[in-house]
């Protein structure tokens, strides 16, 4: 089997929350989909070892916050490489409650539903949850981000033809002659000739020259967990 057939079925970028008594939590979630429009149906995969899924068990309700293409790669390592066991994901964010208690971002979100659990299926490390919507709302203009948006323009392999390819500045080209770093807790490459402008590091910036207070857009890590790309 090629594996590599999996990579073309399409998927979102969500933010799924829950709570459990008068904590609240959430994580990147992209295994979502809609499965009937009445009632208004979504199921979606949730890894058994994160605390979203025990919440979600314990409550029985979630919100899913639907990301907008602009969505920092930050915001969807905050929600997807570090857990609500060790850190509060919901410290400092832009959020309200919904009427079941779970948090919506109200940042970098075209949408989100709200609900309730009414079925779930134990499918090995996920349990899928069947969610009856009970609240829905669009929260601004502008495109969902997809999966495949967020690996290839958020962390800058942009084919050439494709419609979203940005041209290269005479500031970024001589970036390309820069070695490439690679953050080894989640894989993200730091290409200096891209820099990372939602950390404020300018294109043709080198990995050498990052501030020492300077970490891994999507997973937090600091610059000693990088390792030389090869
Ligand atoms: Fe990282």
């Amino acid at each position: 089997m090629d594996t590599k057939v999996f990579r073309k079925i399409s998927y979102g970028v969500y933010i799924v929350t829950s709570k459990a008594g008068d904590r609240i939590n959430g994580q990147t979630a992209n295994a979502l989909m809609q499965v009937c429009s009445s009632p208004p149906l979504i199921a979606m995969a949730i890894n058994k070892e994160n605390l979203t899924h025990e919440f979600i068990k314990k409550s029985g309700v979630f919100t899913v916050s639907i990301l907008s293409q602009d969505a920092p790669p930050r915001l969807i390592g905050r929600f997807g490489f570090k857990s609500g066991r060790e850190v509060d994901k919901f410290d400092g964010m832009n959020y309200r409650l919904a009427a079941n208690g779970c948090p919506i971002l109200q940042e970098h979100t075209v949408g989100y539903l709200e609900g309730k659990v009414i079925k779930e299926l134990d499918a090995e490390t996920h349990t899928i949850f069947m969610g009856e919507v009970t609240e829905g709302q669009l929260l601004k203009d502008g495109e969902p981000m997809t999966y495949a948006y967020y690996h290839e323009v958020k962390r800058g392999t942009t084919p050439k033809t494709a419609p979203t390819y940005i041209e290269t500045t005479q500031e970024e080209k001589k970036g390309e002659n820069m070695k490439k770093y690679k953050c080894t807790v989640c894989g993200y490459i730091y290409d200096p000739s891209k820099g990372d402008p939602d950390g404020g590091i300018a294109p043709g910036t080198p990995f050498e020259k990052l501030p020492d207070d300077w970490t891994c857009p999507v997973c937090g890590a600091t610059k000693d967990k990088f390792e030389l790309e090869k």
